[in-house]
């Protein structure tokens, strides 16, 4: 097997979080006087790099004075019943500002917006990057191939990770395009190659039956494999978040556009392939139920459901920002035919409707707040924005749920060193981002890519420091 002459740091993974790492340490390198020596392994080409990273519109869960959602640890604790790291999360509420500072400083320009619909406690409103999670991948990826002595090692994929004789992780083994293996030997390891989402080995083993069913958001998260969790447990390190469970989304079951989300459900009602309602739609506002909505979908409703309105769902303002689809909708002049296109029982879709419409409470509709307007005496109950379905023509979208990320990951301090089960820390070796295990039950939209970056950054900063050490 070969052996790569020494880096300083190996990152594995070229997504937010990796290249978090590598710039940051070659950052610190930079200020130290020192040459930084850095290889990022990806998987991918180069005109597909960047994973999930490459696909999110990256928005961020951040008040408009730049500070993580105040309300994340508490959420965090509460929907994790206490399991949650909670100095993880209180590190990422008090890195964020930094981090945001870091990506702009880095060619990531970032804008702030207010998102129609959404009850945020960040004021309603949410900061991206200008350009998505693109922009971040060109950004960093851009200041990794301006510095002297990294580089970005594409069509490459991390096998295992190289211990010492002592246990201390001393570089990882790859294997590139030709075929063969090779080691890259480094004092510090960056683990940041994603989740499992792309493997359906994994995704049976861990979510359970038609685990293989759920499709990805994105193509590229084909190659987020697992690799990284595998490799960390195979040397001995403790895993965290939650195992069975993944972060979800309702798309156009039609569409082959990444990210292809339909969020406007509250302003219609949502239907199973036997046409009968199976959800509250208006529990809360899109932001807060979409991933359980998604996760129903694929779990007790086979993978199948319909989202239906009317003219007075498509004559709602703005409504159009939260489809993110690229097909227009099925429509049709009545429900009768809606349901033929739709190739649901039609019969049963028209009993659907009229017991929903007859149970639509009285008050004033206002898409903009909870407006309180309930159905009464239907199961399952719609809580706020109930309004007759009567104005064709009537629309509908067929849904299915796609995996966006896994849940289960590797266990890290607050300083994104991997642990063991007994919590000792592994000399030399570092996660971040999607491998590592944050989430349980609930995941906290707007989070993902901020906790990619900021732990990807101190990773990096933090085996810069143990380098020159
Ligand atoms: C469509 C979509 C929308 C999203 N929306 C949001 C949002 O609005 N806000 C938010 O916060 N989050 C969002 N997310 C989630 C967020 O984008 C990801 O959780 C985050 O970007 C993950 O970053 P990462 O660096 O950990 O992983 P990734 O960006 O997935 O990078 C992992 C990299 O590792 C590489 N890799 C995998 N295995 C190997 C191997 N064995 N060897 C070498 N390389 C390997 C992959 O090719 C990839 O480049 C969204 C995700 C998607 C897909």
């Amino acid at each position: 097997m070969a052996t790569d002459p020494a880096y300083d740091l190996v990152v594995l993974g070229c997504g937010a979080a990796g290249l978090s790492a590598a710039v940051s340490y070659a950052a610190a390198a930079r200020a130290s006087g020192r040459a930084a020596r850095i290889a990022v392994v990806e998987r991918a080409r180069r005109e597909e790099r960047g994973g999930a990273t490459r696909w999110t519109s990256a928005w961020f869960r951040i008040t408009e004075d730049r500070r993580l959602d105040p309300a994340f640890i508490e959420e965090m604790q509460a929907a994790s019943g206490g399991l949650a790291d909670l100095e993880s999360c209180r590190t990422l509420a008090r890195e964020v500002g930094q981090t945001l500072q870091f990506l702009e400083q880095n060619g990531v320009p970032l804008t702030y917006f207010k998102q129609p619909f959404a009850n945020r406690n960040t004021g309603g409103g949410l900061g991206m990057p200008v350009g998505g999670g693109a922009s971040i991948v060109e950004g960093l990826a851009g200041v990794i191939e301006r510095t002297a002595g990294a580089r970005i090692l594409y069509e490459t994929e991390a096998v295992r990770l190289s211990l010492s004789g002592a246990g201390r992780v001393d570089g990882a083994v790859v294997r590139g395009r030709d075929g063969l293996l090779a080691t890259l030997s480094a004092p510090a390891v960056v683990i940041a190659c994603g989740g499992f989402e792309g493997n359906a080995e994994m995704l049976t083993r861990y979510l359970g039956a038609r685990a293989s069913e759920l499709p990805v958001i994105a193509p590229t998260l084909k190659n987020n494999t697992g690799d990284g969790l595998r490799m960390a447990l195979e040397i001995g390190a403790a895993a965290a978040g939650q195992f069975d469970m993944f972060h979800g989304e309702p798309i156009d079951a039609r569409s082959g556009k990444p990210d292809a989300v339909v969020y406007a459900y509250p302003f219609g009602i949502l239907v199973n392939d036997r046409a009968e309602r199976f959800c509250d739609e208006g529990r809360d506002s899109f932001d807060s139920t979409f991933e359980e909505i998604a996760y129903e979908i694929w779990r007790n409703q086979r993978q199948r459901a319909f989202f239906i309105g009317d003219q007075t769902t498509l004559a709602i303002e703005s409504v159009q920002a939260i489809v993110l689809t690229d097909q227009p909708p099925v429509s049709a002049g009545t429900l009768r035919e809606l349901a033929i296109e739709l190739a649901l029982d039609p019969g049963a879709l028209e009993r659907t409707v009229a017991a929903f419409n007859a149970a639509v409470g009285p008050g004033r509709f206002d898409a903009h707040r909870f407006d309180g307007r309930a159905t009464h005496g239907l199961v399952p109950p719609k809580s706020n924005w109930a309004f007759r379905l009567e104005r064709p023509p009537y629309i509908g979208y067929p849904l299915t749920c796609a995996i966006t990320f896994t849940f289960g990951g590797i266990r890290t301090d607050a300083l994104a060193r991997v642990l063991t089960p007994s919590g000792t820390v592994i000399p030399g070796l570092y996660a971040a981002g999607e491998v590592t295990g944050l989430y349980y039950r609930r995941y906290p939209a707007g989070t993902s890519v901020l906790r990619s970056a900021t732990f990807g950054r101190l990773a990096g900063a933090h085996a810069a420091r143990a380098g020159a050490a």
